[in-house]
Parts: structure tokens; C-alpha cells; sequence
């Protein structure tokens, strides 16, 4: 799947489209999802043009990818969720129901998260 840049994260990190934005480096964006499914629900996005984390694993940099986990980490701990746990998530595809074609990890946390649901 060729990368398709009218997606809508690809607008927000061309600043057509606002967020409620909580980190961003050289890299990365991470903002507040605008359908939260648990009290803390954020999205961790780089910053190039990948579509999927299949997509991201074959191609990204060593420092692309990083950088990506390094975000996940501190905000998670910024955002007070790191002591009790969270949960990472990322949809890859059609059969994942992947939304939005721009690879993005959730972070969802804040409450117990009860067993993963696969
Ligand atoms: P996916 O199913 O692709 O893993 O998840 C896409 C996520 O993007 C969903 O959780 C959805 O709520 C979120 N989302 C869709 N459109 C927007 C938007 O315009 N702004 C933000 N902040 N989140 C969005």
C-alpha cells in the first residue's frame, strides 16, 4: 500500500488540522486521540511518511525508530501512567481495522485496562 498523504494524521502534521498536541521532537508528534477508550488515550506518530508498523519496521532509521519508543516512554511517564501500566497498541492493516493509514501507536492508560481483548 503506497502511502497516501491527504490521511488525516498526515494533515495534522502538516498543521491543517489541529490537536491537542502533548510531545513532539525531531521525529515524532504525539497528541490526545478524539475518541478516548480509556482516561489517558494518546497517539504516537512519526513524523515520515510510513503507513502501517509494517511499513515502519522495514524502512524507518535506526534513529526514527529510537527516537519513536524513547517518545512512548517519556510520556508515558510525564503523563503520571508509567508506575501503574499501560497498554501499547497498533493497528496494521485491513484485518486490524486500521482507521487511519498513517502508523500510529496508542497509548492507553490510566485505569486498570482488564485482559487484552485478541
Ligand atoms: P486506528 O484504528 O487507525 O488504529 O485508530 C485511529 C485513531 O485515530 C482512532 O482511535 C480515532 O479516534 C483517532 N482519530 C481519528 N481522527 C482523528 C482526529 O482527527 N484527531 C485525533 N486526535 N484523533 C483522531
Amino acid at each position: 500500500m503506497s502511502y497516501d498523504p491527504s490521511n488525516i494524521f498526515a494533515r495534522i502534521l502538516r498543521g491543517e488540522i489541529p490537536c491537542k498536541k502533548v510531545f513532539e521532537s525531531e521525529h515524532v508528534l504525539a497528541f490526545h486521540d478524539i475518541g478516548p477508550k480509556a482516561p489517558h488515550h494518546i497517539l504516537v506518530i512519526p513524523k515520515g511518511a510510513y503507513v502501517s508498523a509494517q511499513d515502519f519496521g522495514e524502512k524507518a532509521s535506526a534513529a526514527e525508530t529510537q527516537e519513536f519508543f524513547q517518545a512512548i516512554a517519556k510520556i508515558s511517564a510525564d503523563i503520571g501512567i508509567a508506575a501503574g501500566g499501560y497498554r501499547l497498541i497498533s493497528n496494521a492493516g485491513e484485518n486490524a481495522n486500521q482507521e487511519v493509514p498513517h502508523f500510529h501507536m496508542h497509548i492507553l492508560g490510566g485505569a486498570p485496562l482488564g485482559p487484552m481483548i485478541c
